[in-house]
């Protein structure tokens, strides 16, 4: 049912062809009654779930990404798997296909910044709106540098890094793909974007960008992502009152600023 509800939400149609999403471990007809959403499978999550007496983990990050050969606890992923089963919590992900969804980690960094006349930078091939990365207006101009500092402080990220010629030109049009998302760029660039907000951006990526005109800021993959966890949380609560849903929110960002 759960894994229904995500669906219906972000349609397993609309993830990347390298993705895996949908119910990763647990039986299908599993009853549910409590749920811990979060960004990542991490061992705390696991722990959190577990303390909070849940059956389920719905997380935006697949915790099996790549190919799993042996289950074993010296290993990360293996000492994961282990103590999920043996606690029988379940696992489902909505990844690329929640990136895409209305209403999913794109969509709710549009709507942090105030976004106006949002739409996909790539729409799905379907009539429902979706897609990935999203491109729209803000609502009063700024410079590079002061959407840098608006930006960490809608997101409440304690640092970004601006790649920008004239860290004062003029921002207007904002094109973003939350996570990892420079593979997007040339889209955002074609779009008319002043601005790319992403994560993950290497020191090349960026060295190139600086003898173009179009401004990236990266303001994190967990920056960007993290607030998932929480819509999610409130996602899951209106499909059904009587669901005990809580949202991971103690989850820190691997890298530290310092
Ligand atoms: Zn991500």
């Amino acid at each position: 049912m759960i894994a229904d509800w995500m669906a219906a939400w972000a349609d397993p149609a609309w993830a990347e062809d390298y993705d895996n999403v949908g119910l990763l471990i647990g039986h299908e007809q599993q009853e549910v009654d409590t749920v811990v959403t979060t960004l990542d499978v991490t061992e705390g999550a696991i722990d959190y779930a577990a303390k909070v007496g849940a059956q389920m983990i719905v997380s935006h990050h697949p915790l099996m990404f790549r190919p799993t050969r042996r289950i074993v606890d010296s290993d990360r992923d293996g000492a994961r798997l282990l103590k999920l089963i043996e606690r029988q919590l379940a696992v489902c992900a909505v990844h690329t296909n929640m990136d895409a969804a209305l209403g999913g980690t794109n969509d709710i960094a549009a709507e942090r910044l105030g976004l106006l006349d949002v739409c996909p930078l790539q729409p799905v091939n379907d009539a429902s709106g979706a897609g990935m990365g999203r491109i729209g207006s803000l609502p009063h101009s700024m410079s590079a540098r002061d959407f840098a500092l608006f930006v960490k402080k809608v997101f409440d990220i304690p640092s970004v890094r601006l790649i920008a010629a004239d860290p004062d030109m003029w921002i207007y049009r904002v094109a973003l793909c939350t996570g990892k998302g420079m593979s997007f760029f040339r889209d955002a660039c074609a779009a008319g974007a002043n601005i790319f907000l992403t994560g993950d951006v290497t020191y090349h990526e960026a060295e190139e960008a600086l003898t173009g005109r179009v401004c990236i800021l990266d303001a994190g993959h967990f920056g960007t992502e993290q607030p998932i966890a929480e819509a999610m949380a409130q996602y899951l609560q209106q499909q059904d009152q009587r669901l005990a849903v809580y949202p991971y929110l103690q989850a820190r960002d691997p890298f530290m600023t310092l």
